[in-house]
């Protein structure tokens, strides 16, 4: 049919259609082998009412790509997990596995997906930032890391969020198709609200998300209301400024409807004093938005996270000047190098180890 094969896990059901449909694959069939690639990891050797001479064909005509696992690393404090993947080539990414600590008896998984290896943005308080970009990852890179993580676990996977390794929206084409495939009822079937993608604030990115109408969650990084102390630690700033940035915000509020979520990195001493929850006020006037503040992690000690009377401070400020939902979200997997911010390829202390030792490169 063609001269590269039709790879399964990087096609929603109906670009697999599609794709191979000369064969004869009827959408009916395309969306039975979405089922068997993406649930149960596998090209199917029968199917009831499928010819075995079709089914040769399509066998023929399709590869089933996996990643490799090259470590694993769970969290005795908090139970994350951190895997160290590796596609194709040589390049190698992190998946995290955030349990959901608040359900002991219904426990599920949120899994947060790498969609490069590397990244290109250089936020100076992230590990990741700091190793330059590599490459992109294909959607079938993306989808697999939550496939692999789901057969490595107990409990279901039931949320995505693009929070790891890269800058989601600069691999605009592979992750929504990626989010995509995990959504649709014949992959993953996962809740289209429970796949979070996040943005250092990529403005055509936000816009083209929007002209989609994708049923996916938008997170903004804001880090600060100021424009010259954002620039500060995210060099994206001087490429789309906060203005572009909060008009696109505002534009994909007015026509989704939907609640924006600002991812707020807290930093002791830069961006917690009551003069940022004041800016913040009156950069986000009249918008509905939800305020997450995640504390900072930066292996140098460069950036510290503020103590609990200086967070408390903030919170108040919060809640006089911007009044709006605050949530403090839990940034955890710190001993094993998992939390955010800190996926740099590091598995450090041997006694964290489970699976294959891999020397990281
Ligand atoms: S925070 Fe995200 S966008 Fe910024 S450097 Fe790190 S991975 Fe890239």
């Amino acid at each position: 049919m063609t001269t590269m094969p039709v790879l399964l896990k990087d096609l929603t059901s109906s670009e697999l259609s599609v794709a191979l449909a000369p064969l004869g694959v009827s959408p009916h069939l395309a969306r039975q082998l979405q089922v068997a690639a993406v649930k149960r990891d596998e090209i199917p050797e029968s199917l009831p009412a499928v010819s075995a001479k079709l089914l040769e064909r399509v066998r023929r005509e399709v590869r089933l790509p996996r990643l490799s696992l090259l470590n694993k690393a769970v969290s005795p404090c908090d139970g994350f997990a951190k895997y160290l993947f590796r596609g194709d080539d040589q390049e190698s990414y992190e998946a995290v596995r955030i349990p959901l600590l608040n359900r002991k008896d219904d426990l599920k998984y949120i899994v947060c997906v790498s969609s490069q290896a590397g990244c290109a943005m250089g936020c100076r308080f992230c590990a990741t930032g700091r190793q330059g970009l590599v490459r992109d990852l294909a959607a079938w890179e993306i989808v697999d890391q939550v496939i692999r993580i789901q057969a490595d676990s107990e409990h279901p996977v039931r949320g995505v969020v693009f929070m790891g390794m890269g800058e989601p929206l600069l691999n605009y084409e592979s992750v929504i198709r990626a989010a995509r495939i995990l959504a649709e009822p014949c992959g993953m079937a996962i809740a289209g609200k429970a796949i979070s993608i996040s943005t250092s604030g990529i403005v055509p990115g936000i816009r083209r998300f929007t002209t989609d109408r994708l049923p996916f969650r938008l997170i903004v990084s804001l880090a600060s209301a100021d424009s010259a102390r954002r620039r500060e630690v995210m060099p994206v700033e001087a490429t789309y400024p906060l203005g572009d940035l909060m008009s696109a915000i505002r534009d994909y509020h007015r026509v989704s409807g939907r609640r924006v979520t600002l991812a707020w990195p807290l930093i002791s001493g830069f961006n917690t004093r009551t003069e940022d929850a004041v800016q913040l006020a009156e950069l986000t006037c009249n918008l509905p938005i939800t305020l997450d503040l995640i504390d900072v992690n930066d292996a140098t000690g460069q950036f510290r996270p503020p103590d609990r009377a200086e967070l408390d401070e903030f919170r108040d400020a919060l809640r006089l000047h911007l009044k709006m939902p605050v949530i403090r979200r839990y940034s955890g997997g710190r001993d094993i190098h998992a939390a955010c911010g800190m996926l740099a390829k590091q598995f450090c202390s041997p006694t964290h180890f489970e699976g294959t030792r891999f020397s990281t490169r």
